[in-house]
């Protein structure tokens, strides 16, 4: 429109200069046609053919801009009715936002018709789906998304988050297998797909999954590097499982070398090698452990290897293995329970008396009760000890630190709560503040304050623990 009129003033300009310019240089044209005769000025006659022109371009012009006239209304249609599905997709999301399940499904259903855009809308559908409780229409929404590559991701997610809601752990592994071939680098993909894997107990590949979440920065160096052993320790279980000793001992000795002090992989890498007649090196580990870690599995497998008939050279070895850490309770009650073994009644009493210090622990005291009864000589002071252990502290336990399982053995996902790792080797005081608990049921009732929950963290051994459960503690 603007070049039209720019056109149309030149145009004037232009006649108006011919006109002027004819007007100063007089004439007269006559023309006969069909008996019709016409005179007229020169000028005159320019400015009649001027007009005729304008009028002329004028009229097509508008004639021109009349047969693009629908076209252009279809166009401003279709940009309207964009504009208001991308108002009623933001003000959908905007519903979800606030929970709002109604408007969400209004506004997504709105969407979909202005935009018919399947993409943009099924997430938003899906998700107004979700707050109205209907979760078989988003698992279809879901599903739909999966069929083209666009949105396919964000349907993996949907299904995975899913299943996760419905602890269908299989499926949800599935889904973040899918949603990791799409997107490998995101970070919650990584994270999401080890935590399945160890649930699911593929060691393997989750052991994959955490070098990938590092590479990747979405598990921090520090986190991984105590990840890392226990998830080498649950390969090694796995491999065991599949009937390889040899893999099993690779991925425990792997654990072994990462964390020296980590007592779960001292044990399981000694007890292959034991099993697996590497009894040297596993004497060795075992001795070099005791300085920093005693711990009783580990005198248990320090007393398979060797003669393990003659009681008396059993009761050298523990005595070779109590001189790596000689002050050590664990030490003593090791050589105790040999010399009870060998009927040494006086070396069994001397170290026992050692372990039990001034107060001694509910294992010492049925040791003390065993040694009596054994020897025969004071049954009285069996009955006695036997009373006193019911009441003693208990012993270490494996403790679960999130939820305050107490277990037997060691695994590295806690069999109630599913916590990696989250096991350890401590006195039932520190179980205590955290919770001290039988597998399977209920936390106690008791709410500490923080303040006394710090001072037991600090103060890690020795306190009394109500009797019911320092018992199990004590198994
Ligand atoms: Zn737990």
């Amino acid at each position: 429109m603007i070049r039209f009129t720019f056109y149309m003033t030149l145009s004037l300009a232009v006649v108006i200069a011919a006109v002027v310019w004819f007007s100063d240089r007089p004439g007269a044209v006559s023309i006969e046609w069909q008996g019709w005769l016409i005179e007229l000025s020169v000028s005159r006659l320019v400015l009649a053919a001027a007009v005729a022109l304008v009028a002329l371009v004028f009229i097509v012009e508008l004639v021109r801009s009349a047969g693009k006239a629908p076209k252009k209304l279809r166009e401003w249609h279709r940009t309207s009715r964009r504009e208001r599905g991308y108002r009623a997709l933001t003000h959908g999301m905007v519903a979800v936002a606030a929970g709002d399940s109604k408007e969400a499904n209004r506004q997504a259903r709105r969407a979909d018709v202005l935009l018919n855009e399947p993409p943009l809308t099924m997430l938003l559908s899906a998700q107004a789906a979700q707050l109205n409780g209907d979760e078989a229409a988003a698992a279809r929404y879901f599903n739909n998304m999966l069929d083209r590559p666009e949105t396919a991701f964000l349907g993996f997610r949907g299904l995975l988050i899913q299943a996760q809601k419905n602890n269908d752990r299989r499926a949800a592994l599935q889904y973040a297998e899918r949603a990791y071939e799409l997107q490998p680098k995101t970070p919650w993909v990584l994270t999401t797909m080890f935590d399945l894997q160890v649930g699911e107990g593929r060691w393997r590949a989750a052991l994959a999954t955490l070098e990938e979440a590092v590479k990747r920065k979405a598990i921090g160096a520090d986190i991984a590097r105590d990840r890392r052993a226990t998830v080498l320790l649950g390969c090694s279980a796995e491999a065991e499982a599949a009937g390889d000793l040899s893999d099993a001992l690779r991925f425990a000795r792997r654990a072994n070398t990462l964390a020296p002090d980590f007592l779960p992989a001292v044990l399981r890498t000694v007890d292959i090698m034991v099993r697996t007649d590497k009894v040297r090196p596993a004497s060795r580990i075992i001795q070099n452990a005791w300085v920093r870690t005693p711990h009783p599995a580990l005198a248990r497998i320090y007393g398979e290897i060797g003669d393990s008939d003659d009681a008396l050279k059993r009761v050298k070895r523990y005595e070779r293995l109590l001189s790596f850490n000689p002050e050590h309770p664990e030490s003593h009650i090791a050589l105790a329970e040999t010399a009870l073994d060998a009927e040494l009644w006086g070396e069994a009493r001397n170290h026992l008396e050692r372990a039990a210090g001034d107060d001694p622990s509910a294992r010492v005291c049925r040791m003390m009760a065993d040694l009596e009864e054994r020897s025969g000589e004071n049954p009285e002071s069996a009955r006695s000890w036997l009373l006193r252990a019911s009441a003693a502290p208990t012993d270490p336990a494996w403790i679960c630190r999130d939820c305050g399982a107490v277990w037997d053995n060691w695994s590295p996902v806690c069999g109630d709560c599913g916590s990696l790792g989250s096991q350890s080797w401590e006195p039932p005081a520190r179980a205590r503040a955290w919770g001290l608990r039988l597998p399977g049921t209920e936390p106690p009732p008791v709410v500490l304050e923080d303040e006394v929950v710090d001072d037991m963290r600090d103060t890690a051994g020795g306190d009394d623990v109500p009797g019911e459960k320092t018992d199990t503690a004590a198994r």
